[in-house]
């Protein structure tokens, strides 16, 4: 990996400015899953034990949404990582009026600061409201930007050394994720990558720029317009793609098939076709299923049976069937490097559960066979958790969106941002 880590920096004695994700599901006042707070474990105690005055930042929620409210303030997440660091962490109640908080910082010590999307400048997102003119939602855009570079400056100013650590926003461009870094690099400060997104740049970076091959990527979940960029990049990369979940459909209908009532963009069956041609065209093997679980309707107790390549009408095909399980199985499980981002069918419902669960126990050997296999964030990754194969998999990823832009191809700008070797 070429960007510079916090293993390239002297932290000793330093401010250290470390955006995390922080970004944990809280529900009356609990934490209900702490696997981010985990996961920035390793950057953090790097710091600490190196001398570090280290400085914590991360959004939480939707407060633009909601509003303030009392499931989305860092105070919580400050209290469970003193509680897992076992030591004090103190806290700042307003991220962008911190300068007496970090000031009293010690060698050693940790402040975690305020959901920074208390502040809207944080993310400077700006719809046109109804009925607005053109000039005025312009000069309200510019207006929160310049709103935004004030917040990352007075962020950058808490710092002599600036880490990013949140894969899970690194393709956002925010104040803390993106724009704080051109005013620490003014004051000739580093900013470097946290060992999370380390690991995150080089399991995915590895996987889509120089995989071991064969190189196998499986794409499913509801919506094909989410994933037309992945779909395009990566029949650039990959010898086999797999399609299956509700985006399959599509794909089948434009082959010419009966699709009945399960999901269909008509909006993007020429777009289908289109890929289908290109796959052809650079000789990558293209596989959709070859079967369905039908459902009589959306529902845990629906009727079911298996349909071939068609659905009739009045059915909807709501999970991969046995043939396709094991067609796109036998597909994945010999090749050395699989990407895998969305479940093959409606997963969370019991009776569509086996294409994602027989496709996972797939995947799972493909680490048991010496290979790498990647879970691309969101759902994927609660798909395998609940199969009980997480552990088989050699990376999942904690950044969906993210993780889907590293996969279109983009640019993230959380990672652009950052020092090169
Ligand atoms: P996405 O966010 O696009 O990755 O989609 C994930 C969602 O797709 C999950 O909640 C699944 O239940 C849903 N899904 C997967 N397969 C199907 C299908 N055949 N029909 C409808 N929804 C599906």
């Amino acid at each position: 990996m070429n960007t510079k880590t916090l293993r390239d920096v002297d932290v000793q004695g330093k401010r250290v400015l470390m955006r995390v994700d922080f970004n944990v599901p809280v529900k009356e006042g609990k934490i209900k899953d702490d696997t981010r707070i985990v996961g920035a474990l390793p950057s953090i105690q790097y710091v600490i034990e190196h001398g570090g005055r280290l400085i914590l930042m991360s959004h939480m929620g939707r407060p633009d949404e909601k509003g303030i409210t009392p499931d989305t303030t860092m105070k919580i997440v400050a209290d469970a990582l003193a509680a897992k660091l076992g030591r004090p962490v103190a806290f700042a109640a307003d991220c962008a009026a911190a300068d007496a908080e970090v000031a009293a910082l010690k060698d050693g010590d940790v402040l975690v600061l305020e959901n920074t999307r208390y502040h809207k400048e944080e993310q400077a997102k700006r719809k046109q409201k109804d009925g607005e003119d053109e000039a005025t939602f312009k000069a309200a855009k510019k207006a929160l930007k310049e709103e935004q570079r004030k917040l990352a400056e007075k962020l950058a100013s808490y710092g002599d050394v600036y880490v990013n650590d949140a894969f899970g926003t690194a393709h956002r461009a925010h104040a803390s994720t993106a724009v704080v870094t051109e005013f620490m690099k003014a004051k000739g400060a580093p900013c470097v990558a946290g060992f999370l997104m380390e690991k995150e740049i080089e399991y995915l970076g590895n996987a889509v720029e120089n995989p071991v091959r064969p190189f196998a990527a499986i794409l499913g979940g509801a919506k094909v317009s989410d994933k037309l960029a992945v779909v395009k990049n990566l029949l650039g990369k990959v010898d086999t793609l797999v399609i299956g979940g509700g985006m399959a459909y599509t794909f089948l209908k434009a082959q010419g098939h009966a699709i009945g009532g399960s999901l269909c963009e008509d909006d993007q069956l020429d777009y289908a076709r289109e890929m289908m041609a290109l796959a052809k065209e650079r000789g990558v093997q293209f596989l959709l299923p070859v079967d369905s679980v039908a459902a009589d309707k959306f529902d845990p107790e629906a009727n079911t049976q298996i349909v071939g390549e068609d659905v009739p009408d009045g059915w909807m095909g709501l999970d991969i069937g046995p043939k396709s399980i094991e067609l796109f199985s036998n597909a994945v499980k010999t090749a050395k490097t699989v990407v895998w981002n969305g479940p093959m069918g409606c997963f969370e419902m019991e009776k569509f559960a086996a294409g994602t669960f027989g496709v996972a126990a797939a995947v799972a050997e493909v680490k048991a066979n010496g290979g790498t296999s990647i879970i691309g964030g969101g759902d994927s990754v609660s798909a395998v958790k609940k199969s009980g194969l997480a552990e088989k998999m050699s990376h999942i990823s904690t950044g969906g969106g993210a993780s889907l832009e590293y996969l279109e191809g983009k640019v993230l700008p959380g990672v652009a941002a950052l020092d090169q070797k």
